[in-house]
C-alpha cells in the first residue's frame, strides 16, 4: 500500500489499520476513527476489515470485524450506532431513551448527532463521503454518509443545522471533517448528476473531460455547503485520500464494480 497523506494520520492498534485527522487531534474529549481494509477477518473482495453484508460475506465476519475495531479502539458495541442508509438527509439524534431501548440500529437515517459520552456513532462508505462534526465547546458529536445524493440534498447543512437547533451549538464552534471518498480525480458523471451539483450555484465550474464526462469534487462540495450555512473555513478539513486510486486498502465502489466492503467512519465522546 501507498501511504500519503498531509491532512490525515495512519494509525495502528494490533494489526488494525485506521484513520484520523490530525486537525482532530487535539481535542482529548473526542475519539474518531475511519477504517480501512486492515485488520479483519472477511476474505476476497471483502478482505478484510469488512462492515457490509452482500455476496459471499457472512453475518459472523461483520460481527467479529466489528468486535475486533471496537477492542482496538477503545469502543463499547453495545454502544454503537449503526444505520441502513439510504442516500437521504434525514439525521437521527441519539437520546437517552434510545440508549436505555437497547436498540442502536435504524433504518432510514444517513447521520447522527448525540451528545452522550460512550455512544459510538458510525456510518458505512465505500466511494461515499462521510461527514465528522463536533461541537468543541458543547461537546456534541455529529456524524454523515454523504454520496452524490446526500450531497445534493445537502445533508451536511441539515447536520449543522441540527448542531445549532437542537443543541444550540453557535457556527463558529462546529468542526467539521470531510473523510476519504472517491475524490474529483475518479468520479466522473453524466450530464444529468452534473445538473444537479450545477444547480446548488455554489460557484463550482464543470468542464467536460476527454470521456465527455464530468468530474464531480464531492468533498469540496459539501465543504462549500457548510460554509454557506455559516460554519467558518478554517473550521473545515478535507481529507486529500481518495478511495478509488487507494482501493488496495479502501473499499471502492466505483474502482471494483461493486464488488467490495465497506469502511466505516466513527465517532464518539470519550467516556
Ligand atoms: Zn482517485
Amino acid at each position: 500500500m501507498n501511504f500519503n497523506s498531509e491532512t490525515m494520520n495512519l494509525n495502528f492498534s494490533d494489526k488494525v489499520g485506521y484513520l484520523t485527522f490530525k486537525k482532530f487531534e487535539q481535542y482529548p474529549f473526542l475519539s474518531h476513527a475511519f477504517s480501512t481494509r486492515l485488520g479483519g477477518v472477511s476474505k476476497n473482495e471483502f478482505s478484510s476489515m469488512n462492515f457490509y453484508l452482500s455476496g459471499s460475506e457472512t453475518p459472523e465476519n461483520i460481527e467479529e470485524n466489528y468486535k475486533i475495531f471496537c477492542l482496538a479502539l477503545g469502543y463499547d458495541r453495545k454502544k454503537l450506532v449503526r444505520s441502513l442508509q439510504i442516500h437521504g438527509n434525514k439525521i437521527k439524534i441519539i437520546t437517552d431513551e434510545d440508549v436505555k431501548s437497547g436498540n442502536l440500529n435504524f433504518s432510514g437515517a444517513d447521520g447522527f448527532i448525540t451528545d452522550i459520552p460512550g455512544v459510538v456513532l458510525k456510518t458505512s462508505h465505500a466511494d461515499c463521503c462521510p461527514v465528522y462534526m463536533f461541537d468543541l465547546v458543547k461537546k456534541v458529536v455529529g456524524l454523515a454518509h454523504a454520496g452524490w445524493r446526500g450531497t445534493v440534498s445537502k445533508i451536511a447543512e441539515n447536520l449543522a443545522r441540527n448542531f445549532t437547533e437542537k443543541f444550540g451549538s453557535k457556527k463558529e464552534n462546529l468542526m467539521c471533517a470531510l473523510g476519504p471518498c472517491i475524490g474529483k480525480c475518479c468520479f466522473e458523471v453524466g450530464e444529468g448528476v452534473k445538473n444537479e451539483f450545477e444547480a446548488l450555484n455554489l460557484g463550482m465550474t464543470f468542464e467536460k473531460n476527454k470521456n465527455n464526462k464530468f468530474n464531480i469534487d464531492l468533498k469540496e462540495t459539501n465543504k462549500r455547503i457548510l460554509e454557506n450555512f455559516g460554519v467558518p473555513s478554517k473550521n473545515i478539513v478535507k481529507s486529500d485520500i481518495c478511495s478509488c486510486c487507494n482501493k488496495d486498502w479502501l473499499f471502492s465502489h466505483r474502482a471494483t464494480q461493486g464488488k467490495r466492503g465497506n469502511n466505516a467512519a466513527f465517532i464518539t465522546i470519550k467516556n
